[in-house]
């Protein structure tokens, strides 16, 4: 329906063979919303990215994304799809140029278009842009880092899913890689952001979920009062 949200997860289960890490995760995104997805290490919020991503099976519960049951599709089909995830730690190719490194990320595209998008990604990140041409491990560890997510946002995703993007990264680098975020919200399109830096997530995002042991314990405008307090007090089993 029209009222329905771009996102919306029901009830998701899922883990690793018999280690069941979510249990009925419950979220929704809408169209041009940035959600940051927040609580402690091992809590399963990568898990739950992968999940939603096709990496990892959904084994009850229900993806839908664009009006369409998206559950347990392919990476490939969520990906095409729009929904799409910037794995935490991917690296890029470090003997090939960085616009090679974006096109593979367009492999499936036409040619023309394919250039359209890569264009369109390098708008984000100048400091990469000048360095097409260059060998991606000519970059420096933060630009790397901004080429895999301009690798996703050859995409031209739909939702962009990000996992600790500003991980490793010195702070202005951080703020750089968080500005894009401001960017992708100004053009509709919508991010959920898996990040550690609890200020810098409040500061960009307009909701925030906490999973705290495999389970939503919080959901918040970033509005309202008192929220780092209440986030606190979810993390350890209070809320
Ligand atoms: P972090 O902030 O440390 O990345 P996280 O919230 O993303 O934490 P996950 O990485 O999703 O947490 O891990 C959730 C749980 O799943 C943890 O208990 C972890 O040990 C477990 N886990 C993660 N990967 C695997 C795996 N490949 N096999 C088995 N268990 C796993």
């Amino acid at each position: 329906s029209a009222a329905e949200p771009l996102l919306k997860v029901s009830a998701l289960e899922s883990g690793y063979g018999k280690i069941r890490v979510l249990h009925g995760i419950d979220i929704t995104i809408a169209a041009g919303e940035v959600v940051a997805l927040l609580g402690p290490n091992g809590a399963g919020k990568t898990t739950l990215l992968c999940a939603m991503s096709g990496l990892l099976p959904v084994n009850a519960g229900q993806v839908r994304f664009g009006g369409r049951d998206m559950t347990n599709a392919t990476p490939r089909d969520a990906a095409r799809a729009g929904l799409v995830h910037v794995i935490e730690g991917h690296r890029v190719f470090t003997q090939i140029s960085v616009t090679d490194n974006l096109l593979l990320a367009g492999y499936d595209l036409p040619r023309a278009e394919r250039a359209v998008r890569i264009d369109e990604a390098l708008s984000f990140f100048p400091e990469i842009a000048e360095k097409r041409h260059e060998r991606g491990g000519a970059l420096s560890g933060g630009q790397q880092q901004m080429l895999t997510v301009a690798q996703g946002l050859v995409r031209r995703p739909r939702l962009l899913m990000l996992d600790e993007p500003s991980a490793g990264l010195s702070p202005v680098l951080v703020d750089r890689v968080l500005n894009v975020i401001g960017r992708l919200r100004e053009q509709g399109t919508s991010v959920l952001l898996v990040e550690q830096l609890l200020e810098k997530a409040l500061a960009c995002a307009d909701r925030v979920y906490a999973l705290v042991q495999g389970a939503i314990a919080l959901q918040a405008s970033t509005g309202e009062s008192d929220l780092a307090h209440r986030l606190e007090r979810a993390y350890f089993g209070h809320e």
